[in-house]
């Protein structure tokens, strides 16, 4: 299938690609991995599409105000090859590997999966797992967005029709930081069926600060926070027995399944968290 006929734009500025935004039916294009597909399947049908590759000062990474910042165009593979995300930021580290494959990776964006805000795509849970932020543009000028408050509903996030994400922010690792990632697809590169991103602090021989964030088990990622408290205690089975997660069926596995899975892979990340993997 085509796409239904729509108009193309390129902006030369921030103000330019907001103005833009007012009109009906706009949307913008970034990487165009996730659009693209929508339109060729006729998912969605706008009337305009506002091409934002060429935008000055939305590309990079970089450690600012104590946080480390990754522009919006920024794509998936400059991330996935940064030293700086290594270092400072290693659980995104981790989950790229599983965006896609290469050639996604290439032209897929940060700003982009974060915004399309995929119910089964790592970067958003990695956010939240981490307490991070995402930076928003509209006429109003910019505000910061956490993690928390930003994923709203299915490919529903707290952006207004006219504000654009120009950034994320996350906490750069620190000494005691501990990071956790396991997924679950079909085939390495797809979707995850359930995945699980996670941060915590070494404590002692425990962990504090534990921040379990699962994707694929609902309409946005979620935390389950009874399993987070068993396991700051150490207790990994008490973690998984007090899993509060409610997934839905999908086209993947049933919610039983996912709940099953959602046990195995805390089992994993767990063993990430407190380092006792062989
Ligand atoms: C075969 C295939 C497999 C994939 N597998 C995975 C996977 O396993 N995990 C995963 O997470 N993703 C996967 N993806 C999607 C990929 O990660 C996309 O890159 C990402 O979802 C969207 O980024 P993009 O830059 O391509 O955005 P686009 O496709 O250009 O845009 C997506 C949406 O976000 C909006 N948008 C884009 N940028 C901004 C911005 N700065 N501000 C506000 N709104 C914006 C657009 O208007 C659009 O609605 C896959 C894609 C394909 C084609």
């Amino acid at each position: 299938m085509k796409p239904a006929p729509f108009a193309y734009k390129k902006a030369h500025s921030l103000d330019e690609a907001i103005a833009l935004l007012g009109e009906k039916d706009a949307r913008l294009l970034a990487g165009g991995q996730s659009l693209i597909a929508t339109l060729n399947m006729r998912l969605s049908a706008p009337s305009l599409l506002i091409d934002i590759n060429k935008l000055h000062g939305l590309n990079g990474i970089s450690e600012k105000n104590g946080a480390i910042e990754i522009g919006a165009l920024t794509r998936h593979a400059q991330a996935e090859h940064s030293e700086v995300i290594a270092k400072h930021a290693p659980l995104i580290a981790r989950a790229m590997p599983y965006i896609g494959h290469p050639a996604i990776r290439n032209r897929g964006t940060l700003g982009g999966s974060i915004a399309f805000a995929d119910p089964a795509a790592e970067l958003p849970a990695c956010l939240l797992a981490l307490d991070g932020e995402v930076e928003a543009a509209g006429p109003k000028g910019r505000r910061a967005i956490k993690a928390a408050d930003f994923f709203k509903g299915l490919f529903e996030t707290a952006l207004a029709p006219q504000e654009v994400l120009t950034a994320i922010r996350v906490p750069p690792a620190g000494k005691g930081t501990r990071v956790g990632f396991a997924e679950l697809a079909r085939r390495h590169g797809d979707y995850a069926i359930v995945g699980l991103a996670a941060s915590a602090r070494a404590d002692g021989k425990g962990l504090s600060d534990v921040r379990l964030a699962y994707f694929g088990v609902g309409n946005t990622p979620a935390r389950a926070k009874k399993a987070e408290l068993a396991l700051a205690r150490g207790d990994v089975d008490a973690a998984v027995s007090a899993l509060d997660l409610e997934p839905h069926d999908d086209v993947q596995a049933t919610a039983k399944v996912k709940k099953h899975l959602a046990g195995v892979l805390l089992r994993r990340v767990a063993s990430q968290l407190l380092e006792t993997r062989p």
